[in-house]
């Protein structure tokens, strides 16, 4: 597709538009990539994009911004993109707020998507919040469902949790366009990349002139402890049944010895045994690992909405009808203080 004429900015976003209007067409997912490592939420937002393109009839298009990373923008066509917008530019080689929501203003005004996904990642949010700002449209943060209704009134059904998590809120955004969305890692499936899946990369040229940029990176420190469940393997997850903060310390061990990153329901969080950033659930991270392992955790429905993506549950639990019992692929009943440690005997003797 030949680059749209240079809209007139007041026109083309300060005006409401209607949502018929040929003017804005098609899905932009903004990949995020950090060193030339994509993000997986950024594959899940394409693989959504995908299914909801089906729907509109439309081309899903990602922007991948950065220095070199030309290997990114493929990546992004093998999981779905049809075609690709490549800012490669040095002021864009780390992540700064200015330089990267100019890159996207650029794309926005240039090609004009009738809907914009951006990861709800700690860059993601800022990225998104920033953008925001410089066009009058809706933004709806923090997205756990995503969907389309079908022409002629094209709108993003764009849900999250609201009122205290209370209920689910659908948020339309039907007078301007794009329709904004942040959506929160491991909710969406991405597709099986497929290498030889054919695209477009278009090179894109913002002018970004590094003396008016006003932040500069100086250094980056990395936080060794810093919790990723969502893009974890293995997670092992610990509940009220652990009784202590000291079960999870056994959990740890288990968690180690397979890989994995350690997780927990809304009870241990609250009790202080765990940081927040481990929690699994409605109000706490949507998780898709391949093992999900529950001690002690009776699967409430809030909880069971985080792990459900999971592929294999195993369940750890003293009593037999435990709803998480039933939503796992084997359960295991029994004292977790007898059962993980046999886990873990065994995760070790297999690692050799
Ligand atoms: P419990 O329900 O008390 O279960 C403990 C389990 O441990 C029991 O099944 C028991 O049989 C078992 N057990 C006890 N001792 C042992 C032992 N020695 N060995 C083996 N098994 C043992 N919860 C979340 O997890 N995440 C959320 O994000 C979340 N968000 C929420 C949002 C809202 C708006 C609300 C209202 C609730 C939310 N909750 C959330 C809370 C949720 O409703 C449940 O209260 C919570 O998930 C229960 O946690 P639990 O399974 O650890 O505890």
């Amino acid at each position: 597709m030949a680059p749209r004429p240079e809209p007139d900015e007041t026109a083309a976003t300060e005006q409401s538009v209607s949502p018929e209007s040929r003017e804005w067409r098609g899905i932009l997912v903004v990949v995020e990539q950090h060193d030339g490592e994509a993000r997986p939420v950024s594959w899940q937002l394409l693989g959504q994009a995908r299914r909801m393109a089906e729907k509109l009839g439309c081309e899903v298009m990602a922007l991948v911004m950065g220095h070199g990373v030309e290997p990114v923008a493929r990546l992004a066509i093998a999981y779905g993109a049809d075609v690709v917008y490549l800012a490669n530019h040095p002021a864009l080689a780390t992540y700064r707020t200015q330089p990267y929501s100019e890159a996207v203003l650029h794309v926005i005004r240039h090609f004009r998507p009738e809907i914009v996904l951006v990861g709800a990642t700690y860059t993601g949010r800022d990225l998104a919040g920033a953008i925001a700002t410089r066009i009058p449209t809706g933004l709806t943060a923090d997205c756990t469902m995503l969907d389309v209704e079908p022409p002629p009134s094209r709108l993003l059904l764009a849900s999250r949790p609201a009122f205290s998590e209370k209920l689910m809120a659908t948020i339309l955004c039907k007078r301007h366009r794009p329709q904004m969305a942040t959506a929160r890692p491991g909710v969406f499936e991405a597709l099986e990349p497929d290498p030889g899946r054919t695209g477009r990369i278009q090179p894109v040229e913002v002018v970004l002139d590094e003396s008016r940029i006003a932040a500069r990176v100086v250094e980056i420190a990395r936080s060794h402890d810093r919790v990723r469940l969502e893009e974890a393997r293995v997670i092992v997850a610990g509940g009220r049944g652990l009784g202590g903060p000291q079960g999870f310390r056994l959990l740890r061990e288990l968690a180690d010895a397979l890989g994995g990153e350690v997780g927990a329901s809304r009870p241990a969080v609250e009790a202080g045994w765990i940081d927040h950033a481990h929690q699994v659930g409605q109000t706490g991270h949507t998780v898709r690992p391949r093992l999900y392992i529950a001690c002690g955790i009776s699967g409430a429905v809030q909880h069971l909405v985080g792990m459900s993506g999971a592929e294999t549950v195993v369940a750890v639990n003293r009593d037999p009808d435990a709803p998480i019992m039933a939503a796992a692929d084997v359960a295991i009943v029994g004292d977790l203080y007898e059962v993980v440690p046999a886990l873990i005997e065994e995760a070790r003797r297999r690692r050799g």
